[in-house]
């Protein structure tokens, strides 16, 4: 990881505290008193930046944003009460009824069926293309499609987009790039990529211990030329972007966040940042473990599938654009339900569990579990087969979790 060294001190540095108590402060407050009638009005005006009510932001959330931003180089950030807010917060503060949003690749199923089925309830359609379909990316931009969304490692088909390329088609057409960072903080950087805004799911690897629902939406800053926001597409926005360079945080809080209330909550803004202390030395062990361990599944026999394998259909791009890694996602397919049940009830060092990015090794049956409504079609569409397992790598030794698994797989195969 080129920034390794800089990520291991900037996280330690900014979210400890120098004097006093060192660790990040929890300000569990839902309201905050004005000192006058005048700050009241300069708080709600946005001239003074104090609280103003919990749902608009905490204290200890503030802390986070600062930190999130800073990593991401970032102009500034808004946390969330889960990941599934976050998206939901970027969609509902620019978007209206009648618009639609471009979905590149694979996706998380709640992201998947938000863009199918519950934002069309609300007159927003979402158009679906392929990471490679490039033909179909530009049909659909010269739609007048606002938004494209794509998520950095699709979850969990694996497909790798060429972000870069995305980025440069969004900027000719005058469309946000959101890209879902959730499965590759620090490994890949957005905003380098030409992402307008980044969206995170922290209950993933950011926190790493699967004790806190949270969810950011980093975005950058308003430029001084070219800025596509200006595009009359984007007029509603146009007032707020006024503001200046931190603009975005007000069309976020104020377009969204103020009447939806996605807010985080200030203990789960503190476990986050706990875990984010310790992010750079969790996302090295774990991407170096990964590479480790499906090459000795690979040989052994485990249809395993991870794009560090030849057999990848984005191999190259592995190697070329994500040269750090590409997350702890792994995936296996089993054949059938019942050998998939019998890998993972065998094995004895996944934990069983809807989530990703834990210190420790987790895995899941797809089909029976998160896309268990889904109808065939869609399933296809996402990778989704009868035998599959996700598996996301925690920090444990790669050949004690080879070993535990090919003996999975030989009694599952039995
Ligand atoms: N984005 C991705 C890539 C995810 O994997 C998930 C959850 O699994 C989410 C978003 C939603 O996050 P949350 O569960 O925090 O709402």
């Amino acid at each position: 990881m080129e920034k390794y060294e800089y990520f291991n001190t900037l996280l330690p540095q900014i979210i400890g505290l120098k004097k006093g108590a060192i660790a990040p402060q929890i300000t569990p407050s839902a309201a905050f008193g004005y000192a006058s009638a005048e700050e009241a009005e300069s708080i709600f005006s946005g001239e003074a930046a104090k609280p103003l009510y919990a749902r608009m932001g905490n204290p200890t959330g503030a802390k986070l944003e600062t930190v999130l931003a800073k990593m991401e180089g970032g102009q500034g950030a808004v946390v969330t009460s889960s990941g599934m807010a976050a998206i939901t917060m970027v969609l509902t503060a620019f978007l209206q009824s009648g618009d639609k949003v471009l979905c590149i690749g694979g996706f998380f199923g709640g992201t998947y069926a938000l863009m199918n089925d519950t934002l069309p309830r609300f007159g927003i359609e979402g158009i679906f293309c392929d990471v490679d379909d490039y033909d179909g990316i530009e049909k659909a931009l010269q739609s007048g499609v606002k938004m494209v969304l794509c998520e950095s490692v699709g979850n969990p088909n694996l497909k790798l987009p060429n972000l870069r390329e995305i980025a440069g088609l969004c900027d000719c057409y005058n469309a946000l790039f959101v890209i879902d960072n959730t499965v590759t903080p620090l490994i890949v950087e957005p905003f380098k990529m030409g992402a307008d805004l980044v969206v995170y799911s922290t209950t993933k690897i950011i926190s790493g211990h699967s004790a806190a629902l949270g969810g950011a939406v980093v975005f950058r800053a308003i430029k001084d030329s070219d800025e596509k926001l200006l595009d009359s597409k984007f007029s509603a926005v146009h007032p707020i972007l006024k503001k200046g360079k931190g603009a975005l945080m007000m069309v976020l809080k104020k377009r969204a966040m103020r009447d939806f209330g996605m807010s985080a909550n200030a203990f789960a803004s503190f476990l986050t940042l706990l875990g984010l202390e310790t992010l750079p030395l969790r996302t090295k062990r774990v991407n170096e473990s990964v590479e480790k361990l499906v090459r000795l599944l690979d040989e052994a026999g485990v249809n395993v599938r991870h794009p560090s394998l030849e057999t990848h259909e984005h191999h190259l791009r592995y190697k070329e654009i994500f040269s750090d890694g590409c997350g702890p996602i792994v995936t296996i397919d089993c054949g059938t339900k019942e050998k998939a049940f019998t890998f993972l009830n065998e094995s004895k060092l996944i934990t069983q569990t809807a989530n990703i990015g834990d210190n420790r090794t987790l895995g899941l049956h797809m089909a029976s579990t998160i896309y268990r409504d889904f109808n065939e079609d869609d399933k296809k569409r996402l990778g989704i087969t009868d035998g599959l397992v996700r598996l996301s790598i925690g920090l444990e030794s790669p050949d004690e979790l080879a070993k535990d698994m090919i003996l999975a797989w030989k009694s599952a195969q039995s």
